[in-house]
């Protein structure tokens, strides 16, 4: 009998997450004030506590995991790894084809991962409260499962088109005991503000995110915690990558490819950093690819530049690859890919190319994303199909040139709220849009320090 599931046993959960920034080539640039001005990390102290402002300007290689943590990540983890034999054979491919099952936790996804860390680290702070932003609502339910857990309460800026779209997404929050408010709402000066001059306004991350950081930096008892983008939320994500090479370890794999969707960046950072720690020793070196979405395309044509990570400007400048921080996302399927730009250290890497970026149209991600599930059952999200596309891609390049390549993806997360968005590609609904280049130039003129001299 072949093997398609490897596991590893509770005893093998990692004990540290693993820092990139240890073994980057050149250290990474400062965040900034407004004035453009680096910014002291003391800033941050009005809406994330002392402990996690630590691991995000921290350069250790490897931070300890708390027992703590360790001991609920048990609840799903380590998650399966699981070679696709059966869309290999469908594909008529000499590729091997794994994939890193992230899909396995309550929420659905790798958020999970993160969620527990930053409620754990925030509780033993003494923090009271977590504000946040949601879009697709896998970050929000996951981390309306972890103040659950930790005793924390939540409350969840969902852009407004989600909550509209998603009604199971808002009811697993309010299960789990989180608050849920459409964003924009009437609570906040930014919210207030937006719906003045828009009071159709359908939302977005960028909004979301001044709304949930402002209300936390407007009090003592509560601080703002985010999904993905920031190192720290990088760090956590780690396991994915330390597992996932135990797991090829144990049955004498090693990847030669390995892709994962990206929208922050955090699950594609989580399942490739560890292996880019490989490549920083000399051992080995896979290629690396984030796979976005071509409607939201922030590595491949975004600009190399300091941003806002919110609409409003209340977050300090990070220097990143942005669509710029007053994009309007188009209404595609992957919610959680609809943000303007990328994680500083993802964009860092992409800049020394020392990773890859490509970006696919949305219908051709949900039709992989069929194909994959009628070989092996899982259906993923619209997300993870961003991932899934790429890598069929090449492993039908395998087949015209008989290469037998080892690819890796991360299956980031389950597709069992998005079934609405099925729904429309299979009744041919669904509609390509590529982000135009005027809006692209567009952008330009808004950047707080315009572009970079180099
Ligand atoms: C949020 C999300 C993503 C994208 O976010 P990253 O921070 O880039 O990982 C991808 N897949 C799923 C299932 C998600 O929930």
């Amino acid at each position: 009998m072949k093997q398609t599931r490897i596991l590893l046993s509770e005893s093998e959960i990692p004990t540290h997450w693993y820092n990139v920034v240890a073994d980057l080539p050149k250290p990474p640039a400062p965040p900034r004030g407004p004035d453009g001005e680096p910014l002291d990390p003391s800033a941050m102290l009005a809406i994330f506590p002392e402990n996690i402002i630590e691991q995000e300007i921290s350069a250790e290689r490897w931070i300890a995991i708390p027992e703590a943590v360790r001991e609920i990540y048990q609840q799903w983890r380590p998650s399966p790894m699981h070679r696709a034999h059966r869309l290999e054979q469908v594909l008529g491919t000499p590729a091997k084809i794994f994939y890193k099952n992230e899909s396995v936790s309550a929420s659905g996804s790798h958020k999970l991962n993160s969620a527990i860390a930053q409620a754990y680290f925030n509780k033993q702070a003494g923090i009271k409260r977590l504000t946040t932003e949601t879009g697709a609502g896998q970050w929000g339910s996951s981390l309306a499962l972890a103040g659950q857990m930790f005793g924390l309460d939540v409350r969840v800026y969902m852009v407004n088109v989600s909550y509209q779209q998603k009604p199971f997404r808002r009811s697993m929050m309010q299960t789990w005991g989180a608050e849920v408010l459409a964003s924009p709402t009437e609570l906040t000066r930014c919210g207030r503000k937006i719906l003045a001059d828009d009071p159709g306004n359908p939302g977005s991350l960028g909004i979301a995110i001044s709304e949930a950081v402002e209300e936390a930096a407007g009090r003592d008892d509560t601080k703002y915690s985010l999904g993905s983008v920031l190192n720290h939320v990088l760090l956590h994500q780690t396991i994915i990558g330390q597992e996932a090479k135990k797991q090829l370890e144990q049955v004498g794999e090693y990847p030669d490819m390995i892709f994962a969707p990206c929208g922050g960046g955090s699950n594609f950072a989580g399942l490739a950093f560890p292996f880019l720690a490989d490549a920083a020793s000399g051992d080995k070196a896979p290629r690396l690819v984030a796979v976005e979405p071509a409607s939201c395309p922030s590595l491949t044509r975004g600009h190399y530049a300091y941003d806002f990570g919110d609409t409003e400007g209340l977050t300090p400048l990070t220097l990143m690859y942005t669509l710029g921080h007053d994009f309007m996302p188009p209404s595609i399927h992957a919610g959680g890919l609809r943000y303007h730009g990328a994680s500083a250290l993802v964009s860092q890497l992409y800049h020394e190319k020392l990773i890859e970026a490509i970006s696919v149209p949305q219908i051709a991600t949900f039709e992989a994303g069929i194909t994959f599930s009628r070989c092996e059952g899982i259906i993923p999200a619209p997300e993870s199909c961003h991932a899934i596309r790429a890598v069929i891609d090449e492993a039908l390049r395998c087949k015209e040139s008989g290469e037998a390549k080892t690819l890796l993806f991360n299956l980031s997360g389950h597709g069992h709220f998005d079934m609405a968005s099925y729904d429309k590609y299979l009744s041919g609904d669904l509609e390509n849009y590529a982000y135009p280049e005027a809006a692209v130039n567009a952008a330009l003129a808004h950047l707080p320090l315009g572009e970079l001299a180099e």
